[in-house]
């Protein structure tokens, strides 16, 4: 039988994993890592090398190594190598390709579907480009998952039928979320959610990056921010350093040759402690304060009022993130699950529940922001709130503000403020063929439906004339009255829309 990957396609690392025998199991990359670096580089040869090769590349090759591709998904962001273009589909999509190919020869079996994971508050067109990355791998997604639901799944799947509210507290390499959900009785619904999505490891990174250079600029008179590539060394030793503070008190930071001048090679060695690393990186801990606080608000609850606190993403492993964690909840978080792993075996059990081979569960899961349209004079209305439990579908009905109006431009937009300006654009149509009327007359109704992936479908209805177009990821109208002369019809791919 067909196998469904479970993936965690992640900003720094991907992980794998699938159903075996009734169990998630972790399954090893090529190179025999259950990480694989989310990384792709392109050799001046024209070799494409993705995952933990591509990592070492990006001292050698930083123009043409790229990371953090995750950050960028859902934009209009392009990368260049070699006069050619790739979106950040497209190198998600190495990612993703390098890890069937990886999990076919491992398994020895054809892998074409799969489920992968995305931060919770990633929004409509984020989902899209995955997805779309996805299929660019040869890989059907049949479900696009939260990544703290897939955890909590991970977490409950041995657990007894007894429900409990837990937190998912997830900071990886670049996003931050955290998740409130009630689990039980095969019920995992998420009660609220919140996150940064410019909150990672890669920041505590970057903090020991510019102490060094700062620190090699007071002595030498040298400015390394220039230096590219020796940028890149310091960049990767600043990560391994931090990976060493989360066990040893100090730790020294070598890098000889960094460069050199008239009077000779220059070399790092500089020590650093974790009370140093803590004090220079304090406001980066304090800013896991707000998304807690914007979950509980979202969620209706108070701290004291869960049962477990979930540690997730690999940059929970720093004391100071789990001491945070502490003395937010005033208790010791979980730390008996694997936060490098958690990700894909929840997305393995969501796999098995799809093959069949996981006892059905509900799933139930809400939006993270709100969704609605433009309206008169700028402002903005909701039609599926925040939080809202999906899949939803919700309608609103709207009318024209001018007499005689027969085009109605509908504005669809994501996001909490009142002005449509402030919010994001997710994509705009126009209604046409509306017959002329006094305006406030019209009726014309909005129909917002999110499915099970967290994909926004809108479908627009004149309600004088039954006009109506449906779209599946696509918004299109076709006026029937005035098909033969002015057939105006407009398509949007949301993720088109960027
Ligand atoms: P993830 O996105 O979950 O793969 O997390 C990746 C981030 O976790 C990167 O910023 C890593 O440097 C960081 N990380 C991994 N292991 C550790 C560790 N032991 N201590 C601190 N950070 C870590």
């Amino acid at each position: 039988m067909p196998k469904i990957l479970g993936i965690d396609l992640g900003t720094t690392n991907s992980v794998m994993a699938i159903i075996e025998g009734g169990k998630p199991t972790v399954i090893p990359n090529s190179e025999g890592e259950y990480l694989t670096p989310s990384i792709v580089s392109f050799t001046k040869t024209g070799e494409r090398i993705v995952g933990s090769l591509a990592k070492r590349q990006l001292i050698i090759n930083p123009d043409r190594t790229i990371k953090s591709i995750k950050r960028k998904m859902g934009t209009n962001y392009k990368v260049k190598i070699d006069n050619k273009e790739y979106t950040p589909q497209e190198i998600s999509g190495m990612v993703l390709q390098k890890m069937k190919l990886d999990c076919e020869s491992y398994l020895e079996t054809k892998i074409d579907k799969a489920v992968i994971t995305v931060p919770a508050h990633f929004d409509d067109a984020q989902r899209q480009a995955t997805k779309d990355a996805g299929t660019i791998a040869g890989l059907e997604v049949v479900r696009i998952l939260n990544e703290p639901t897939a955890a909590a799944m991970a977490y409950g799947f041995d657990k007894q039928q007894k429900i409990q509210t837990i937190v998912v507290f997830d900071l990886g390499g670049g996003t931050f979320d955290v998740s409130i959900l009630e689990i039980g009785e095969g019920i995992y619904q998420v009660l609220g959610t919140a996150g940064d999505n410019f909150l990672g490891g890669d920041d505590w990174d970057e903090r020991i990056m510019n102490w060094i250079v700062n620190k090699f600029y007071e002595e030498y008179g040298i400015d390394l921010k220039i230096q590219k590539e020796a940028l890149q060394k310091i960049l990767e030793a600043s990560e391994k350093a931090k990976i060493e503070l989360s066990t040893k008190e100090e730790t020294t930071i070598k890098i000889p040759f960094i460069t050199s001048d008239a009077t000779g090679a220059k070399h790092i060695s500089y020590s650093l402690t974790r009370k140093e690393f803590e004090e220079m990186t304090k406001d980066l801990v304090e800013r896991l304060r707000t998304p807690v606080e914007e979950s509980f608000k979202a969620a209706n609850l108070r701290y004291n009022q869960i049962d477990d606190i979930i540690l997730v993403g690999g940059a929970t492993r720093m004391p100071m993130v789990q001491e945070m964690a502490k003395k937010i909840f005033n208790r010791e978080p979980r730390k008996d699950i694997d936060p490098d792993k958690v990700v894909a075996i929840g997305a393995a059990i969501q796999a098995g529940i799809i093959e069949g081979n996981v006892k059905e569960m509900v799933l139930l899961d809400v939006t993270s922001l709100s969704l609605g349209v433009e309206t008169a004079g700028g402002g903005f209305t909701k039609v599926i709130p925040r939080n809202t439990q999906i899949p939803v579908k919700k309608t609103k009905i709207f009318t024209t503000v001018q007499d005689g109006q027969q085009v109605v431009e509908v504005h669809i937009l994501q996001g909490e403020r009142e002005l449509a300006k402030y919010n994001k654009s997710l994509a705009r149509f126009d209604l046409v063929g509306i017959p002329p009327a006094p305006k406030g007359v019209p009726k014309i109704e909005v129909t917002f439906e999110i499915d099970a992936d967290g994909i926004l479908h809108v479908s627009a209805i004149d309600l004088a004339t039954g006009n109506k177009q449906k779209s599946s990821n696509t918004f299109c109208f076709t006026s029937r009255k005035n098909r033969s002369r002015e057939n105006v019809r407009r398509s949007f791919k949301i993720c088109s829309s960027r």
